[in-house]
């Protein structure tokens, strides 16, 4: 009995062509063979149709589409969306240094994240960044304090918090009052008036993100309702906000996940933009997962199975140390045979190589595979290589680009040389 050919969600770049797993027109059994595995494949196409959804929903507007960088900081995937038009959503001063070198242009830089250092600071004001997302009092003086030193007024949006559900997972929810992202909704009008009094800065925008693998509309509506009553707050106090920064977050589809596509999502926000008399003002978003997740699978080899009473484990090459999301989140990625075999599946656990139990991908899936196979261990273009460690001295994932028929390695597999360069051995 031949089983159905399975299919990766969300992942149309990545089909099956008689009987071979495809990125985009290679087959993904040739990269592996010549590039070895755990290897990490991304469809160009798959990244600009990701992106193109946005601009469509942004067409004739003036927005300003920032790549949330820290879902896959590859320089290549950065110049492909640099190239396309896209700024940079940054949040460390290693992250502003990739963004330089894939070439955006230092004014589509934003810089987020709650814990900025003075030296990180005052680069980023060297190099003329777009904007400081400040998340808290304090950092606002600090912010101040740099500029000032050094001459210059840092262009500033508070982060604020407005206090909706997201409705995702915990550990990715960032909008509501008990979490250390931004500034309470109810404090934000004070905090404006203290930036707009400290001539370190220049108030430009306000700015907020409920969180991640939003897979709904209402809370964005709710958040874009609660940000627009601030802004007319803030704006009534003498306060010019030019623009409105509404953040990323946006799923994308894991496991039948039924998220609204950007360009649907963007049409109802706008409406709501339109209705409250906003639709001229600047926006700007920072998606990240939603560019990149579906654009990426990372692939596997079989290395034994392991059957017993309670369970079947299959050990593969990849483990928690390539692909965290599981092990972090208890996230489900889809994972599916590059070259299907006929014949019965069993339900296996599919597990890596590292010594802890928490390094699974899968639990409980039904696969026909043997060692020596290839599986795709699918949507990992997001959160995944650039969450990647060394852990158990385990060399991070080689990384290829594949644009048609073309493929560009855009990362070396990490030997074990690169990963104790750094190290100083005991001389006596
Ligand atoms: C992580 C993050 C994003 C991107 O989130 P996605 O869910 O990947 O779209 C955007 N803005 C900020 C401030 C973030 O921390």
């Amino acid at each position: 009995m031949t089983s159905p050919t399975p299919t990766l969600p969300g992942q149309p770049f990545f089909a099956y062509r008689n009987g071979q797993l495809m990125a985009e027109d290679v087959a993904v059994a040739d990269l592996a063979r010549t590039h070895g595995t755990p290897l990490f494949i991304y469809s160009q196409a798959a990244m600009l149709s990701a992106l193109a959804a946005y601009q469509r929903g942004f067409a004739g507007r003036q927005a300003l589409i920032c790549y949330a960088m820290k879902a896959n900081s590859n320089l290549a995937i950065l110049q492909t969306f640099v190239q396309a038009g896209c700024g940079l959503d940054i949040v460390s001063g290693g992250e502003l240094e990739r963004a330089l070198r894939a070439g955006v242009d230092p004014a589509k830089i934003i810089f987020s994240g709650v814990g900025k250092t003075r030296t990180e600071m005052r680069r980023a004001l060297q190099v003329g960044i777009g904007c400081f997302n400040v998340e808290s009092l304090p950092e606002l003086d600090v912010l101040n304090d740099v500029a000032i030193n050094l001459g210059l007024r840092a262009p500033i949006s508070l982060r604020v918090n407005p206090d909706v559900d997201a409705k995702t997972h915990p550990y990715i929810s960032t909008g509501l009052k008990g979490n250390k992202f931004g500034i309470a909704h109810t404090d934000a009008l004070a905090a404006y008036r203290h930036a707009a009094a400290l001539p370190g800065l220049h108030v430009k925008g306000i700015d907020c993100h409920i969180g991640s693998q939003i897979t709904e509309t209402s809370p964005y509506l709710d958040a874009m309702d609660r940000v627009l009553d601030l802004v007319q707050a803030i704006e009534a106090a003498g306060i010019p906000i030019e623009h409105i920064d509404f953040g990323g977050g946006l799923g994308i589809d894991y496991h039948g996940d039924t998220p609204p596509a950007a360009d649907a999502l963007w049409q109802q926000l706008l409406a709501k933009l339109d209705a409250r008399g906003y639709g001229q003002r600047k926006i700007v978003i920072e998606p990240g997962r939603s560019l990149i997740g579906n654009a990426g699978i990372c692939v596997t080899e079989v290395l034994y199975g392991k059957t017993g009473e309670a369970k079947n484990f299959l050990i593969v090459d990849a483990a928690m140390n390539d692909l965290p999301r599981p092990a972090m989140y208890e996230a489900y990625h889809a994972i599916v045979p590059v070259t299907p075999r006929t014949g019965e599946a069993s339900t296996w656990d599919v597990v890596g190589p590292v010594c802890e139990s928490g390094d699974w991908l899968g639990r409980d899936r039904t696969l026909n595979a043997q060692p020596g196979d290839w599986l795709a261990v699918a949507s990992a273009g997001a959160y995944c290589m650039s969450m990647a460690s060394t852990y158990n001295t385990r060399g991070r994932a080689a990384e290829v680009l594949v644009r048609g028929h073309q493929t560009h390695v855009i990362r070396e597999r990490e030997s074990t040389d690169d990963q104790l360069r750094l190290e100083r051995p005991l001389t006596d």
